[in-house]
């Protein structure tokens, strides 16, 4: 990720601070400044600080517990609105997408609990949410920022973890696509209110409140692709008709074959019709800006490109291009020729065509099998 520095990695993953939390920082030291001072700035810094380790504590939480079941993380991002953790997937168990999704805020309600045993008698419950008053101690500020976390993160609406919460516990009785169409609606209502609120009240609401429409609509859509891939073949979604590039070609002809169709993405096939790379447009187009248009397609091709039967179940292509985030996933016959290409622009067409099908259609399939 551009504009992120990295602090080291835990276990694979990755810790990366972006350039605008720093500037974030910058800009909070100077507003305690002008407040109170250098000691002022100094405290107001390495508060915000602390917060955010536990914002990473958190994050760092959602990964090992995600780990448990097999998946990946390749980094956590720490950003002025606070961390987010690139997660390959959520676990398909609701069980375990339960204990991945409160292993997080169940982080900071350790940490508050073990500032709250460390104060002990001396706290005034008060100094816990009077965040910027320089006499409280900073343990019980962080104490009250922590239960804030907790609080926040549980709010049942994605991307929120009680969003996650909320889901999990619903595709326990109603299975995953309702669940997730369940909780993407209630989702979508809690964003509505926020809008309101954040009108009267604070303007940050407006923003959490677009952050989380689009989040849940991003999730129901995902959950529409997988329900609509279950059951589907590769074959039933790949696109078969388009132009690939042969293992002599240079950039120059894949840029000619950009401009003739209407494909972004372009296949490098062998003599034998096997796949051996995928040049996309953009890749091309700076091919093309810092090595001429003799550069031979070998040289600058992706090569990661993974192929999966035509006759494989559609869901497993679907994730291997969804985590991977790759721009195409080849689809091979029983010779391992390539035969037909799969995107994600693809399979999103494949699901307005079947969203647009009357709903004995769907229910029967007849359209795709
Ligand atoms: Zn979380």
């Amino acid at each position: 990720m551009r504009w992120s520095l990295s602090l080291g990695s835990i276990g694979g993953t990755e810790i990366r601070i972006h350039v605008t939390f720093l500037l974030f920082l910058v800009w909070l030291a100077a507003i305690y400044y002008r407040a109170g001072g250098p000691e002022a700035a100094w405290q107001g810094t390495i508060f915000i600080a602390l917060v955010f380790l536990c914002v990473l504590l958190h994050e760092l939480g959602h990964v090992f517990a995600a780990r448990r079941y097999g998946v990946k993380t390749r980094d956590v991002t720490l950003w002025p609105f606070g961390g987010i953790a690139s997660m390959e997937r959520m676990p398909e168990k609701p069980s375990q997408e339960l204990i991945v999704a409160l292993a997080g805020p169940a982080v900071n309600v350790v940490i508050a609990a073990v500032l709250l045993l460390w104060l002990g008698t001396s706290l005034d419950p008060q100094n816990l949410t009077a965040i910027e008053n320089p006499t409280v101690s900073l343990a019980a500020k962080l104490a009250g920022a922590n239960i804030v976390l907790v609080l926040f993160n549980m709010i049942p609406a994605f991307p929120m973890d009680g969003g996650r919460v909320l889901r999990a516990l619903l595709a326990m009785h109603v299975g995953n696509a309702r669940a997730t169409e369940l909780a993407a609606s209630i989702g979508q209502g809690f964003a509505v209110v926020f809008c309101i609120l954040g009108i009267f009240y604070n303007p940050v609401l407006i923003i959490i409140a677009v952050f989380i429409f689009l989040a849940a609509s991003g999730e129901a859509a995902q959950a529409q692709l997988r329900a609509v891939a279950q059951g589907a073949l590769v074959s039933d979604a790949m696109i078969t008709k388009f132009q690939s590039l042969g293992t002599s070609a240079r950039v120059g002809d894949a840029a000619d074959a950009l401009i003739r169709t209407t494909q972004t993405e372009f296949p490098i096939v062998d003599e034998s019709g096997r796949l051996r790379g995928v040049l996309t447009r953009d890749t091309m187009i700076k091919a093309l800006k810092e090595r001429g248009p003799d550069t031979p397609v070998l040289e600058v091709m992706q090569t990661d490109i993974p192929t999966v039967p035509a006759r494989a179940k559609l869901d497993t292509a679907v994730r291997l291009l969804t985590e991977k985030e790759l721009p195409v996933v080849g689809v091979t016959d029983a010779e391992g020729r390539l035969v037909g290409l799969l995107t994600v622009e693809n399979l999103g067409e494949m699901m307005m065509v079947h969203t647009a099908l009357p709903k004995t259609y769907r229910a029967s399939e007849r359209f795709f099998r």
